[in-house]
């Protein structure tokens, strides 16, 4: 067994072997232009990008026709929501209109900060504050909605709790509202069941690179039918991708994450069931030797292969610095940027500040292993508990003391 031992899945995943192995004749024999119209070269290269948006589009469920490429989730995100507003959010298409967001607290940077940017811009955006496993309810998006809104925006599997929200009631009330429904399925696509018809989803981005398949690719779910969705390009320059994202495209990345959609739809029930069983033996194991364990998620919503436990009585720092040699995880403080500041996903669900700085998320993959888990497992325990040892606090709670009821010297 190699270290650090890998469990940031959420993160990135490396390329599946069998993935760069599609790829590789895409940087040099087959490296033509799939816009070239003239020459075989152009052709093997659009024939190679045909193929890949019909893996994408069985893996979701989609049309090939409604797959547009990207650079990853950030930009898809970016399309989806920009696209929207400057498309339908002053005029009149049909019934959707309004410049109202509905949103949530919990969302990935990369939606929060498209929000941020569309308040600038005369939008007016809603931030549902989720529950405490940090999902958020239909009833919830019901009572948010009012005449002018134009689209809920949501993440369906958080990327730092791995808690799932509830996307085919959202999808269904947004549709009976004619509102649009923007899904940002990066980590769930290819880790559980999506079909983006079935789910009522009108927009979806995903990322090549969460799923074993190559970083700086991925795409954008934009549906063509009950109800026909059109954007605004925010990238323009030949008219690429229907004409919603110009640029030559990235042919042996785009077969990769072809490869790499094939690979998660054949194998997704063998996947979810590795998966799962790792992360249900991982924290079993942990629960067996430790007490003050907080699961941060919903343990009946939650992805396969993601959990986020936070330790009492544990400095946050000094947990990472124990483990850091041997585990490759991340933490609920340090994963939003340098920074100290507590995560917001955390915050947002009402963790308290120690409670999140002492939260580590662990990310189960297609290739981790029984063996690797009980390690990580044994290093948590080793590590929390030299750690107590040293803790006054745990030792007062331990005996039974209230610590809120405590007076500390000096205050
Ligand atoms: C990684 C991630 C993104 C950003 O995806 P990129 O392809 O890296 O831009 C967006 N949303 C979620 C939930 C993610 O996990």
């Amino acid at each position: 067994m190699k270290t650090p031992i890998y469990l940031d899945y959420q993160a990135t995943t490396p390329v599946d072997a069998r993935v760069l192995e599609a790829m590789l004749p895409y940087f040099t024999e087959h490296f033509g232009n799939a816009a070239s119209r003239n020459h075989p070269f152009g052709w093997k290269a659009e024939e190679a990008v045909d193929t890949a948006r019909e893996e994408v589009a069985k893996l979701i469920g989609s049309s090939s026709k409604e797959v547009v490429f990207t650079s990853g989730s950030t930009e898809a995100i970016n399309l989806a929501l920009k696209g929207a507003v400057e498309m339908y959010g002053d005029s009149d298409h049909g019934k959707v209109k309004g410049r109202h967001i509905i949103t949530s607290l919990v969302e990935h940077k990369a939606v929060l900060d498209v929000c941020k940017h569309l308040e600038k811009n005369g939008c007016d955006v809603t931030y549902l504050t989720p529950d405490k496993t940090g999902r958020v309810s239909v009833e919830q998006i019901a009572e948010a909605m009012r005449e002018d809104t134009l689209m809920v925006a949501l993440i369906w599997g958080n990327n730092e709790i791995g808690t799932i929200n509830p996307i085919r009631e959202i999808g269904a009330l947004c549709h009976e509202k004619d509102v649009l429904f923007f899904v940002d399925g990066t980590q769930a696509v290819g880790k559980i069941p999506v079909d983006v018809y079935a789910d009522n989803i009108d927009l979806m981005c995903l990322s090549a690179h969460k799923m074993y398949g190559p970083k700086g690719v991925g795409a954008l779910f934009v549906r063509r039918r009950q109800p026909r969705v059109r954007l605004v390009s925010q990238i323009d320059g030949g008219g690429h991708e229907r004409g919603m994202r110009s640029g030559t495209l990235n042919v042996p990345s785009l077969v990769g994450f072809g490869e790499a959609c094939r690979l998660c739809r054949e194998n997704l029930e063998k996947e979810m069931a590795h998966t799962t069983g790792l992360r249900v033996r991982l924290e079993a194991r942990i629960r067996a030797s430790l007490d003050e364990v907080h699961l941060n998620g919903n343990a009946d919503h939650l992805l396969p292969g993601c959990l986020n436990l936070s330790f009492a009585y544990v400095e946050g720092e000094s947990l990472l610095m124990g483990i850091n040699n041997s585990l490759a995880v991340s933490s609920g403080s340090a994963c939003t940027s340098a920074s100290l500041e507590p995560s917001h996903v955390l915050r947002a669900m009402g963790v308290g500040d120690d409670l999140a700085h002492s939260s580590i998320r662990f990310g189960i993959g297609r290739n981790t292993t029984e063996e690797e888990v009980d390690f990580a497992a044994d290093r948590i325990i080793e590590t929390v508990k030299r750690l107590r040892d040293l803790s006054p606090l745990y030792e007062m709670a331990l005996e039974g003391i209230d610590l809120s009821s405590v007076e500390w010297a000096g205050h």
